[in-house]
């Protein structure tokens, strides 16, 4: 396995192969600001090779037993774990997240992903159906020649999130990983042969979402894609999808509300406002960027939050110090500097942060941008509303529990909750209040993979988690027999 060299390559019919047109571009480390590999920048042709490899291998591939899938998941996933430390240098020096958060989250829960699958392939099952005249069952049976889409954010857990039921469920894959963070899809590709993945049943194409990400979204005998990322590129892959009947699973973005109630555990629910708001630089599509307060402890929540904020260390990325990295790429940091910027202009203030934060040494030209936090917006400013998807967190005050839950469910957006309070009743009525796919209850990001994951409203269709995943990435069939 090879994680030094700089040229990545995409991964077709077991090879890995230079894009057709031999074009490239470069991968930036954000944490320097520097370029340092290519990517290939692959197109219809790539595209072609890939859909063809997979449609060989389909036939072979899907009389495969769910036990001999099991088995290479769960040696793919073992095979990263025995590398561990060089997929999370690797996701580190691609994202710009701290090293610390590559080696503790990121990549033992992609090997988590891996093997929740592989059980979930063996335990997956059809149901039966008995009535008087006729005996029923239902088979699971996989779908075909499948695409996985996902983002920068948490690059090999989220790729290994979409990758892993797809060939559980005993579909052949066409999975493309970021443009911006490449590396470890990369990685992987190259330990799919000795986990005993057969040629054609996955291929990796890297480039451009534009280009090949949309031929792949367009392409007639691709039956189905799995999508995490944006809403905006949501909307277009459902549209595009939508010509060719494919099956879609969307998970897009959100505005999370975290709601401090009055009664909320101290300072717990102080620790767990700043995690949810500031985690992987507030680059998560749950974290919690409108914090509600509730007016009678609004004071005191706010000047323990801007302390607990201020604490926080920022740094080189591959120090083992270092809490807070760099954002993923200049333009990413320009959009959240951006969004500072508007918020000031709609009468924010700025408690603390606000700024790009200019270090010394190796990383003085990375793409650090402080955690912010910010008060006096009303909730249907543009700040309240849009994904900033960056360290950027507001605060706002409520009264009672049904303005907090106005607020809460006030954004086109429904992907995750948190709630922090002591009343057991409370916690119940208002998750059931809340327009949201997730909800947390004196916790964040407390995930158990057997649980449906997933948005309302514009933060997605459908839900992953493991059965759930299971299920889209399958085709089922009722077989009836008389009594
Ligand atoms: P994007 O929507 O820009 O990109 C996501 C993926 O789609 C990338 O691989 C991208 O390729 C590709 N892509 C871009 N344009 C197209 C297109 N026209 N057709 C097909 N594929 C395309 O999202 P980001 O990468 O910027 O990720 C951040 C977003 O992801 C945030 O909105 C965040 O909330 C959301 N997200 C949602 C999660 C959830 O579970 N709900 C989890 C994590 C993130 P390329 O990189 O080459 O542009």
């Amino acid at each position: 396995m090879n994680s030094s060299t700089a040229t990545i390559r995409n991964f077709i019919a077991g090879e890995l192969v230079e894009p057709a047109a031999r074009r490239y571009f470069d991968n930036v480390d954000p944490a320097i600001g520097r370029p340092y590999g290519l990517v290939p920048d692959s197109g219809e042709a790539d595209l072609e090779m890939a859909v063809q490899a997979a449609k060989q291998a389909f036939p072979a591939w899907r009389g495969t037993s769910a036990e001999q899938r099991a088995v290479m998941l769960s040696r793919l996933a073992d095979l990263v774990e025995q590398r561990l430390e060089d997929f999370a240098r690797a996701e580190c020096i691609d994202t710009g997240k701290p090293l610390e958060l590559c080696r503790n989250l990121d990549i033992p829960r992609s090997v988590a992903n891996l093997r929740a699958f592989a059980a979930a392939a063996v335990a997956f099952s059809g149901q039966t159906f008995g009535k008087e005249k006729s005996q029923s069952y239902t088979l699971r049976q996989p779908i075909g020649v499948v695409a996985t889409i996902s983002p920068w954010n948490l690059p090999l857990l989220l790729f290994t999130w979409k990758m892993a039921p797809a060939l559980a469920a005993g579909n052949c894959v066409i999975a493309k990983p970021s443009e911006v963070t490449p590396m470890t899809a990369y990685m992987l590709s190259q330990l799919l042969g000795e986990a005993g993945f057969p040629k054609g049943v996955v291929s990796v194409l890297h480039g451009k979402g534009p280009t090949i990400g949309a031929a792949i979204t367009n392409h007639p005998d691709i039956a189905a894609i799995s999508f995490t990322g944006g809403t905006a590129t949501g909307t277009a892959i459902y549209t595009s999808a939508a010509r060719h009947l494919k099956k879609v699973s969307l998970e897009l973005g959100g505005k999370n509300p975290t709601l401090i109630f009055e009664d909320a555990d101290w300072p717990a629910a102080v620790e767990g406002a700043t995690t949810a708001a500031f985690a992987n630089q507030g680059q998560v599509c749950l974290c919690g960027s409108r914090i509600l307060v509730q007016a009678s402890i609004y004071d005191k929540f706010k000047a323990d939050f801007i302390r607990r904020t201020q604490q926080i260390r920022i740094g080189d990325p591959l120090d083992k110090a270092t809490q807070h990295g760099a954002l993923v790429s200049e333009p990413h940091t320009n959009k959240v500097l951006g969004a500072i910027e508007l918020a000031k202009s709609e009468g924010g203030a700025i408690l603390t942060g606000g700024t790009r934060r200019m270090l010394e040494g190796r990383c003085k030209e990375g793409y650090f941008v402080e955690p912010t936090v910010i008060e006096n917006i009303a909730p249907s400013c543009r700040t309240n509303q849009e994904e900033i998807f960056g360290p950027v967190a507001t605060l706002l005050p409520f009264e009672t529990e049904e303005e907090a839950l106005q607020i809460a469910n006030g954004t086109q957006y429904g992907l995750a909750a948190s709630i922090w309070t002591q009343s057991e009743p409370r916690a119940r009525r208002v998750a059931a209040g809340l327009e949201s796919g997730v909800v947390w209850v004196n916790c964040w990001n407390l995930r158990d993979l057997d649980t449906p994951f997933g948005g309302m409203k514009k933060s997605g269709v459908g839900r992953e988690g493991k059965w759930r995943a299971m299920e889209f990435f399958t085709e089922e069939k009722t077989v009836s027999t008389p009594r």
